[in-house]
């Protein structure tokens, strides 16, 4: 079978592997859709390590074969009883094992899972739609983990796939949202989604003008670009007391000076939100057709990472279809 495997930085290919052994209570899953994450990117530019020979990606979707079902495969197997599992966090299960991480991914023709990682899909969600689960579930988690009051000031640094994805399930929450980008394609999406006030980072000092319209700071910051700049800026957005959650990056140097009181926390991913998330996109409450900006087949894999990799092609979510 055809899988996208991981050879070091700007080396992911498609090659022949074998089949997957279907074992215990595992069953085959055949591969309809997926997308490619900043996370596949970043291991992509080198700038995350990978075993070489891993089989790459993460947010998925295919037919199990024993039952016929169209079914998500969560990114995460947890062991479910160690600390960690026990208090509803999988995402640190001391044995846990990360697809397209630590064990092959999902890009790939057919792949073993055990059913527990299965989320069934509705017909309401569209075959397009059901690539597109994992951020999801990562917004719904950062969103109910920061728990924020009606008509809180969320400021979202970075509005690529995982911040439109937060500024929408902060509007759902009641929040006003600040969205910050360098790129204004991107900005007119938060704009459509209803994002209360639009910053060009390119244009305006963001510190400066979200002192100003919030005067004593945001009450929440999500760091959803990726970049060390924009972990250094949070300390001087939030509001004293408020609450910081870094997404997309975690390294920088944070000066807490005038943060007092603020709580910082990181999170990348979370298995347990995926029920929520397919039902959000279900009821149309999120939407993630409208971050879809290309698709590729699976054979043409290289083909999608460079045109990810490409800004002059305006690239959000890219999927891959079988
Ligand atoms: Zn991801
Ligand atoms: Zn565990």
């Amino acid at each position: 079978m055809k899988a996208a495997v991981y050879r070091g930085p700007r080396h992911i290919k498609i090659e022949e592997v074998p089949e997957p052994e279907i074992k215990g209570r595992r069953v085959r899953v055949k591969f309809k859709a997926g997308s490619i994450c900043g996370t596949d990117m970043h291991f992509y530019r080198g700038e995350w390590k990978l075993k070489k020979g891993r089989i790459i990606g993460h947010d998925a979707w295919g037919i199990r074969e024993d039952t016929n079902e169209r079914v998500v495969m969560a990114a995460v197997a947890n062991c479910g009883h160690c600390y960690f599992c026990l208090r509803g966090l999988p995402s640190y299960c001391v044995r846990g094992k990360f697809y397209g991480l630590t064990r092959d991914g999902f890009f790939s023709e057919s792949k073993a899972m055990l059913p527990r990682s299965l989320i069934p899909l509705p017909s309401t969600v569209s075959d397009e739609e059901a690539a597109i689960v994992e951020p999801v579930a990562l917004a719904i988690r950062v969103l109910d983990y920061m728990k924020p009051n009606l008509g809180d000031w969320v400021t979202i640094l970075g509005q690529g796939a995982i911040g439109l994805l937060m500024t929408q399930v902060a509007l759902l929450k009641g929040c006003r949202v600040i969205a910050v980008d360098l790129e204004d394609y991107r900005l007119k999406l938060s704009e459509k989604y209803g994002a209360d006030v639009l910053v060009n980072a390119k244009n305006e000092d963001v510190v400066k003008t979200i002192r100003k319209l919030t005067k004593i700071g945001s009450d929440l910051v999500i760091e959803a670009a990726g970049t060390k700049g924009t972990v250094e800026q949070t300390p001087l957005l939030v509001r004293k007391a408020g609450k910081v959650a870094l997404v997309g990056e975690s390294e920088g140097y944070l000066n807490l000076g005038d943060a007092d009181q603020a709580l910082f926390f990181t999170i990348y991913l979370s298995p347990v939100e995926y029920p929520s998330a397919v039902e959000l996109i279900a009821r149309k409450l999120v939407d993630v057709k409208g971050l879809i900006t290309h698709r590729f087949k699976l054979g043409d894999f290289e083909k999608a990472l460079e045109t990810l990799d490409n800004p002059a092609e305006k690239p959000l979510k890219v999927i891959i279809t079988q």
